[in-house]
């Protein structure tokens, strides 16, 4: 088999595991000799696969009994406007903190549908900072604050919940959530695409505070509001089934794994591994403040960046995909989600080393 370490941001790689039970239920699923994606979404079978999921995802990530899991489409991207027409009328403010280009994307989206604050804007570090919760210029009965726990092109993390706010938080947390447990009572709404540590793309998951539900606007389109999907069980319409099981399959392979505590350990010594190597000469470097770094996505650049094509050439040919960095910050960009293994970081930070070691 030529599986490559493949260090993509998004869509990302899946544990093989997953693919391979994927691939060998595929002809037939479950004894009904047909695949998952041809059965009725309304089927005994994959209404137990969908609260099977639902199952192992609150156990994984231990939501409360008030809240509600959403398997929504759109993506992210959408649930950006979601949120605001589910949580706001049109006079309403909430309070965005841009640490990076979703943050801003994501309030760009809300000022369609309301008022939007920007209550701190990590811009004049060029994202490389989080700005003090005690500095935030938050607005007194906004509807929600609204941040990204991990901006995934600058590398930016939150490593604790601010507290700042009485308003409920929204987070977009489309490239960190499932790499640790989380206390999800902290949260209004919980959101992320799932094309990163979820499964394929297709599918965005939705956790939400039960007493939140009922603020949706009437003109909401009935697909993304909150209240509709939680009574249909996410199936108002037909949902994206095979995303869905292939996420399943995922929530199954993270509880193999130990779950979350387990997921974080392992997820700290790999970007603990890659930090080490990129600060351990001045050949590479990461601008992220180190308080702030992600674990999830890490940028770094070379000392001469007229090596860069040359780093991606090699690197590739020793089997470490994808490590072109976003082209708003240049270098490289090595992505750790959960199905990374820790053997793809020992190798690329093996390759830093030879690579430095011929070229430095
Ligand atoms: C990838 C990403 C998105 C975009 O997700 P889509 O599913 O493509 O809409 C939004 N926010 C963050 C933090 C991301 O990493």
């Amino acid at each position: 088999m030529d599986r490559v370490f493949n260090f993509s941001p998004g869509p990302a790689t899946l544990p093989t595991a997953v693919l391979e039970r994927a691939q060998a239920e595929l002809l037939d699923w479950r004894d009904s000799g047909m695949s998952v994606m041809e059965v009725s979404h309304r089927g005994k079978d994959f209404i137990e696969l969908a609260a099977h999921s639902e199952r192992v995802l609150r156990t994984l990530l231990d939501v409360p009994d008030d809240y509600r899991v959403l398997f929504l489409q759109g993506g992210a991207t959408l649930q950006f406007a979601a949120v605001a027409l589910n949580l706001a009328g049109p006079d309403a403010v909430a309070d965005y903190v841009l640490t990076g280009n979703w943050g801003k994307k994501a309030s760009g989206e809300a000022a369609r549908f309301l008022t939007v604050n920007i209550a701190a804007d990590a811009g004049a570090s060029n994202y490389t900072t989080i700005p003090d919760p005690q500095s935030w210029q938050v607005t007194q009965d906004a509807a929600y604050l609204h941040y990204t726990p991990n901006e995934t092109i600058y590398g930016v993390e939150f490593h604790e919940v601010p507290e700042i706010s009485d308003a409920p938080l929204v987070v977009d947390m489309s490239s960190t959530i499932l790499s640790r447990p989380i206390d999800v009572s902290r949260f209004g709404v919980i959101y992320a695409g799932a094309q990163k540590n979820i499964g394929p793309a297709g599918i965005a998951l939705v956790i939400v505070r039960e007493d939140l539900l009922d603020r949706a606007r009437s003109v909401t389109p009935s697909v993304i509001n909150y209240r509709v999907m939680a009574d249909s069980d996410s199936m108002f319409n037909t949902p994206p089934t095979l995303a869905w099981y292939l996420a399943s399959l995922v929530f199954d392979w993270l509880e193999e794994q130990g779950g979350l505590k387990a997921m974080a350990a392992k997820n700290r010594r790999k970007a603990s591994k890659l930090y080490g190597a990129i600060d351990a000469t001045a050949f590479y470097a990461n601008p992220v403040e180190p308080t702030v770094r992600s674990w999830m996505n890490v940028p770094f650049t070379l000392a001469d960046s007229a090596l860069d094509a040359k780093f991606l050439e090699e690197s590739a040919s020793a089997g470490l995909a994808n490590l072109k960095g976003h082209r708003s910050v240049g270098g490289m960009r090595a992505s750790l989600y959960n199905a990374m293994p820790e053997a793809g970081v020992d190798s690329l930070v093996e390759f830093m080393a030879e690579f430095e070691r011929r070229y430095g």
